[in-house]
């Protein structure tokens, strides 16, 4: 027996759930990519991808995924032999560093654990330390997707300023932005890469680079720039050059869609929403931790993230198991550990196009699947839920 027949909900940290608008705003016809149209959507979609990321600065959009962002954030800063600090805190940063030491990068690694976000006592030490100033670059995620820790962006744009080091400060919030606060000009971040399918409701297929003067500045020096990633390529005057040939116009209709529904919301308001169904997903979870069985990966209460709660899940009970009977019983996708968590964890996410009911469906079908396969849990965790939701959006 199931009752799985109905919308399927997908509860991983990206892709993530694509509105029917956004879907619908695809289908169509294609078009001709150097005049008209075309050209005005990439205008206003480089605009509103400013007010999003809240810079004045330059932004990029390409044809590929986050780690092509990645790419293209470091092909334009970097010269090889250059050294940067990646701040570790989760998988990410780690595996954008990763990606710099095949380019020729030296790669210097503050290490953090799994459970706890980058410490910037830590990060202001170690670049007091670095009394040649030989780093050039600090490399960190604002949200790590596989551990659930949100770091504290200003905070080590604060480190950085009291260290007195002039490093370029390069950001991944591609499971932040648009899901809480992200402020580019007024935190000094140099680069900002996002990523279309996960706060920005979009396909996958799109990456995001927002860019400050000093960034700039340090791309006319940069010896690992190539044409497809080139900041001043894409500066061209021919609408083509803004992509390196044929704009993914698709995904630019759907983005296009996407972010008039973001906007059109608030962007406040949609970091507000985030930070609400967080909340009310970390009220369940402390109930069902009360069995014993399961309990938050992240231990400071408040490096929580908003788009995605990570939950351990004890060796003796099978995550597997848990995980089948949500989307076997239920069609509800709930995502597994990654990396060292691998087997070992939840990761139910709240990012992007998530309503309340669209959370209650998980945690419901999470709660299903605890009871069935006996898995101790504490009682009520939907209902705290709900009560956190109500008392929290009043009539
Ligand atoms: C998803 C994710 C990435 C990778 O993005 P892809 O589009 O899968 O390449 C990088 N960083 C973070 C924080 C992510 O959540």
């Amino acid at each position: 027996m199931t009752v799985r027949t109905g919308r399927d909900i997908l509860g991983i940290p990206g892709p993530t759930t694509i509105p029917d608008e956004v879907l619908g705003a695809m289908h169509r016809p294609a078009i001709q990519i150097y005049t008209g149209e075309l050209v005005g959507i990439t205008d206003s979609l480089l605009a509103d991808l400013r007010t999003v990321m809240r810079t004045a600065g330059r932004t990029y959009i390409y044809a590929s995924n986050g780690h092509g962002g990645w790419e293209a954030a470091l092909t334009n800063v970097l010269s090889r032999g250059d050294t940067v600090l990646v701040l570790e805190s989760g998988r990410f940063a780690h595996n954008w560093g990763e990606m710099a030491r095949m380019l020729g990068v030296r790669i210097e690694t503050l290490e953090g654990t799994w459970r706890d976000p980058v410490d910037p006592a830590k990060v202001e030490a170690r670049l007091r330390a670095d009394t040649g100033r030989t780093i050039k670059a600090v490399l960190v995620v604002q949200i790590d997707t596989a551990s659930g820790v949100v770091n504290d962006i200003p905070a080590i744009r604060a480190a950085i300023d009291a260290a007195g080091h002039d490093a370029l400060f390069l950001v991944d919030t591609i499971a932040s932005l648009a899901c809480m606060p992200f402020e580019m000009d007024a935190w000094r971040v140099d680069v900002c890469v996002a990523a279309a399918q996960k706060g920005l409701m979009t396909p996958p297929g799109l990456a995001f680079l927002g860019v400050s003067d000093k960034a700039l500045a340090a791309h006319k020096a940069a010896d690992l720039r190539t044409l497809y990633w080139d900041w001043t390529a894409r500066e061209g005057a021919l609408h083509y050059q803004k992509y390196c040939g044929t704009p993914p116009e698709h995904l630019l209709f759907g983005l296009r869609k996407a972010l008039d529904m973001l906007l059109s919301e608030g962007l406040e308001n949609a970091w507000k929403r985030h930070a609400l169904l967080a909340e009310a997903t970390r009220r369940a979870v402390s109930v069902w931790a009360q069995g014993g069985a399961l309990e938050f990966n992240i231990r400071d209460a408040s490096a929580r993230s908003p788009s995605i709660t990570t939950v351990l899940i004890g060796e003796a009970y099978s995550q597997p198991a848990l995980l089948d009977y949500c989307l076997e019983k239920c069609n509800v996708t709930v995502g597994g550990g990654i990396g060292e968590l691998k087997g070992k964890a939840l990761r139910i996410a709240h990012m992007g196009y998530c309503n309340a009911p669209m959370l209650f469906g998980m945690l419901g079908a999470i709660d299903m699947g605890l009871k069935a396969l006996d898995i101790p849990h504490g009682q009520g965790a939907v209902q705290a839920a709900v009560d956190y939701l109500a008392a929290s959006v009043p009539a």
